[in-house]
This record gives C-alpha cells, sequence and structure tokens, in this order.
C-alpha cells in the first residue's frame, strides 16, 4: 500500500482496472480524450454510488469533455505521474 502499486500486483493481468482501485493506495483517476485533454477526477460521485467494483471501460461513456465527446479513456496512475499542468474539461457526467 506504501508505494501506490500493490494493486498491480494483485490485479490479474487479464482483469479489467476498476474503479475501486484508485482508492488503493496512492493513485489518481484520470481521464484522456481523443482530442487529446486529459484531466484529473474526483471518483467520489461514482464511488458513492456504489460503482467501485466497476471496471473502468465500463464508465467511460459516463464522461463529457469540453469538446463534446461523450465518453473519454480512463486510467489509474500513480500520483508521481501527475504533470504540473493537469487539465480540467472532463468531468463525471452520471
Ligand atoms: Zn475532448
Amino acid at each position: 500500500m506504501a508505494d501506490g502499486t500493490s494493486w498491480r500486483a494483485t490485479e490479474p493481468a487479464t482483469g479489467a482496472v476498476r474503479l475501486g482501485q484508485v482508492t488503493a493506495g496512492r493513485s489518481t483517476l484520470w481521464a484522456q480524450c481523443g482530442c487529446g485533454l486529459q484531466a484529473v477526477l474526483d471518483p467520489g460521485p461514482w464511488l458513492g454510488q456504489g460503482l467501485a467494483r466497476h471496471p473502468l471501460p465500463a464508465l467511460e461513456d459516463r464522461l463529457r469533455c469540453a469538446c463534446g465527446a461523450r465518453q473519454a479513456k480512463l486510467e489509474i496512475r500513480g500520483l508521481a505521474e501527475a504533470p504540473a499542468a493537469a487539465g480540467s474539461g472532463i468531468f463525471i457526467f452520471r
């Protein structure tokens, strides 16, 4: 847990990443749109809906991008990977 990578060790290589894994260790939830925009998301609203066990791909169409796209690619990254210019513009729609 301390290094923020322990979830990788417990997840089968073939398994989808689940939303709840963002709370394991020091990780952040990222969304990246085809237009190039990317943003850090707060998974709180989804966790509040009990979606922790949902695989990330199942949640991608719940996003909206400033460019009008109705989905964006989701991934979990370690905090160390967060660029200084972490933008906004992608948000949880539902
Ligand atoms: Zn976009």
